[in-house]
């Protein structure tokens, strides 16, 4: 190793060289983090550098460790793949390629890592950080720095990223890239199911999961497939005969096509793989079925990231940096997750052990360890699945005193998901006895037609909604009424049809009408049933919630629709456009979308617009144009939401800003409208769909049996079902509508994403005049 004696000056205190990579398998997203790596590190007054291919730059040093400058990660939040390359390095597992890696970094003056990777990668890292004290001690003892020059690099501060399309690390409920592979899984299902439809085939569709059934068990959930196979939970001993089995009862049923999941490390409970051609032997000798057979492959890791996936990276990115800066020689290193909605930090090796425990846990047959280690939600997942394919298992069924009608009712403007939703609950209701009934057409179909000869109340049958999985709209019919118009109709026909529960899926409207009933139940029998509503609405607005079904697929039609608007402003580059976002008085949509699409500013209704704040963005505008030179070329974008400002409409907006460019720059408008619903729903909407709706029959089921008066008295008899902070639950409607709702903006009082607005600025460098400076 060459001599070199010296190292950059150490950086002032507090401040840090932090350099970014991503290694092991690409994943959709990966981009976007070491954007927010690199420009949070630039924020935060600190040098940002990043290694391109992965370890393999690591230890080749020289000018695969890049200094990054702001402007050289314009636009990376919609490129798929990694920009900086990934690769698999086997040098980096000897020390000696670890001991030049430390080299390499000190050189640089590089005192922080953040990885990008899978459960290798990390582990690496962690590997790099335990041994990072003896390799710089070795530097020194065989000459090549000296002491005093490595003194500002005793400790070397590693921080994680979890990306990979599997979804395969314990402690985080997504990995970065695994609902954008989903999105790519679940887009090529529903194609092959309309071939499948037509010439009543099946199909034996092979995606990614050597060790993780994530992707399997998620499009198995999303596209309502017939069968899937996991690694964490293998098929019962006669699965042959199983499979058989459901596949025939649902093609007698009346259902015209077959489509069986199977994850790539699938395998019987003797670990025996399954393989996609077995499957296929079987459905055709057997059963007689056309059948064929989609191997998938690294379509699976291709294209960009989807809306979620866009945020994830940027949050978890801008919190990286912030544990980097947070940290002390005595921090363990911390890795990024997510847990429901919730950003936190946790023990990156902890993380990596319960991992590797699930693949110990599998080899050794232990299936139930693998299924618990694999987590909670992975399990609630695993059991809307069952509950969704399988309606006719008799030690399921409920006694016929505690089975239910259940009355299912959509409200408000359409969401993607509420079919989703729908379909589960009328799959659940049957698995256990009850009887699931649509009441068409929202509140005012329910009270005027229900006597009519084509009642708007009708009994759903597991093939009616058998296909609702992946469809848009609302199969069953919406209204925006609320029951307060007719009370005495909705009464009567609650009790004409015998609904003993509610479920109510919608957005702000629905949240209304549910709080109406309650109120109401002084004056209505009727009334007194238990009423959950599951919150769906693109605004996600719904107090009681963090998340509405709906939002994320309104999300993906805007970025889709963002996208392709700034290539066309790249495309003329000195163009900026004003997006106008729907979201009612809520700037829940343009503020992630903002997030996701690298947005100049979003106007939300919560801040308003002011004329100094239009001014300072222009100001900013001039600033970024003057700075490019034509070498990132990428289009700008500002976000308003609908209801941001009376005054500022966003054309007048995007004519201020052209007014004042002083010819330097041009500026458009534009308004996607109710593209923003989206077509088909996203896997997100529909797998939360499947979840919640599953959830909340459960939770109906349990006041089977009371009293009128004992459901009215508990609180938890009409509530919402929602995600707040890191928890699924059910809020008590009484306590939401009172403690916790803005009644006159429709909206929650406390906006989780508030704070995200900040980031969406600093992550533009946009600089934020307060109204009163
Ligand atoms: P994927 O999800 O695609 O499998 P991964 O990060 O787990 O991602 P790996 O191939 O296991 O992918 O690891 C990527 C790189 O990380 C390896 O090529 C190697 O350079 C480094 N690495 C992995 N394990 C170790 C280890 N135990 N010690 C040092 N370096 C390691």
């Amino acid at each position: 190793m060459a001599q070199v004696n010296l190292a950059p000056a150490a950086m002032p205190e507090g401040k840090k060289r932090i350099a970014v990579m991503t290694s092991g398998g690409d994943s959709q997203g990966m981009s976007g983090a070491v954007r927010a790596v690199v420009r949070q590190t630039i924020a935060s007054g600190c040098d940002a550098f990043a290694v391109y291919e992965g370890y393999e730059g690591l230890v080749q040093g020289g000018d695969m460790i890049k200094q990054m400058k702001w402007e050289d990660v314009r636009g990376w939040l919609s490129e798929g793949g990694t920009l900086i390359g990934t690769a698999r390095c086997m040098s980096f597992k000897e020390r000696p390629g670890r001991l030049q890696a430390a080299k390499n970094m000190i050189d640089k003056g590089i005192d922080a890592l953040v990885v990008c990777g899978g459960d290798g990668s990390l582990t690496g890292a962690d590997r790099f950080r335990g041994e990072w004290p003896s390799l710089v001690e070795e530097l020194v003892s065989n000459g090549t720095f000296k002491q005093e020059a490595v003194e500002p690099f005793k400790h070397l501060n590693i921080v994680g990223l979890v990306g990979s399309i599997d979804n395969d690390l314990a402690g985080t409920d997504a990995t970065i890239g695994c609902y954008s592979s989903l999105q790519r899984i679940c887009q090529a299902v529903d194609y092959i199911d309309a071939t499948a439809f037509s010439h009543q085939r099946a199909f034996v569709i092979e995606v990614m999961g050597r060790h993780c059934g994530w992707l399997a068990l998620m499009a198995g959930v999303s596209t309502g497939a017939d069968f899937v196979f996991l690694p964490e939970n293998p098929p019962s001993e006669n699965w042959e005969t199983e499979m058989c089995d459901v596949v025939k009862r649902h093609r007698k049923l009346g259902k015209r096509k077959t489509i069986v999941i199977v994850a790539e490390g699938a395998h019987d409970r003797q670990l025996n793989a399954i393989s996609p051609d077995k499957v296929k032997d079987l459905l055709a000798g057997k059963l007689g079925l056309d059948t064929r057979v989609t191997t998938l492959g690294h379509v699976q890791r291709g294209g960009t990231a989807v809306a979620y996936d866009r945020m994830l990276s940027t949050l978890q990115g801008v919190e990286a940096v912030k544990a980097v800066l947070d940290s002390t020689p005595e921090t363990p290193s911390p890795v990024i997750c997510i847990v429901e909605n919730k950003i936190v930090r946790k023990s990156l090796m902890e993380a990596v052990k319960l991992t590797q425990s699930v693949a110990e846990a599998i080899e050794r047959k232990d299936f139930q360890s693998a299924m618990k280690l694999r987590g909670a939600e992975f399990d609630e997942y695993w059991t809307a699945y069952s509950t969704t394919v399988s309606t006719d298992k008799k030690e399921l069924l409920l006694p016929e005193e505690k089975r239910l009608r259940v009355g299912i009712i959509h409200v408000g403007a359409p969401a993607g998901g509420m079919n989703a939703a729908t379909r589960a609950a009328t799959a659940y209701c049957l698995t256990r006895g009850h009887t699931p009934i649509a009441l068409h057409n929202g509140f005012p179909g329910l009270a005027r037609h229900y006597k009519d000869e084509e009642s708007s109340v009708r009994e759903i049958k597991w093939l009616d909604a058998e296909n609702w999985a992946s469809k848009g709209g609302s199969e069953i019919g919406t209204n925006r009424a609320t029951p307060s118009e007719d009370y005495d109709g909705v009464s009567d026909a609650l009790t004409y049809h015998k609904i003993d529960a509610l479920f109510v899926v919608g957005g702000f409207e629905a949240f209304t009408a549910v709080s109406e009933l309650r109120k109401a139940r002084r004056d209505y029998d009727a009334f007194k049933i238990p009423i959950v509503i599951l919150p769906a609405t693109v605004s996600n607005n719904v107090p009681g919630t963090e998340y509405s079904i709906g939002s994320d697929t309104c999300l993906n039609a805007l970025i889709d629709y963002c996208d392709a608007i700034k290539q066309s402003a790249a495309a003329s580059r000195r163009r900026v456009f004003v997006v106008e976002t729907q979201g009612g008085a809520s700037g829940y949509i343009a503020t992630i979308a903002g997030l996701s699409i690298g947005a100049v500013a979003v106007y939300t209704p919560e801040e308003g617009i002011h004329l100094k704040m239009i001014a300072s963005d222009i100001e900013h505008l001039k600033e970024q144009f003057a700075k490019d030179k034509g070498q990132n070329r990428s289009g700008k974008i500002i976000l308003r939401n609908e209801k941001a400002s009376k005054t500022y409409t966003t054309e007048i907006i995007a004519n201020i800003i052209r007014e004042e460019s002083g010819g330097k720059f041009d500026s458009r408008f534009a308004v996607p409208g109710h593209v923003q619903q989206g077509g088909i729903p996203s896997p997100m909407d529909r797998v939360r769909a499947v979840r919640f709706g599953v959830k909340s029959m459960q939770h109906i089921e349990s006041f089977a049996g009371k009293s009128k008066d004992e459901i009215a008295k508990d609180p938890l008899s009409c509530s919402v079902i929602g995600i707040t902070g890191a928890q699924v639950q059910f809020s008590a409607m009484e306590k939401v509508e009172k403690e916790e709702t803005d009644w006159k903006d429709r909206r929650p009082k406390n906006e989780f994403w508030m704070d995200l607005v900040s980031i969406v600025d600093t992550l533009s460098g946009r600089p934020r005049p307060k109204k009163e400076d």
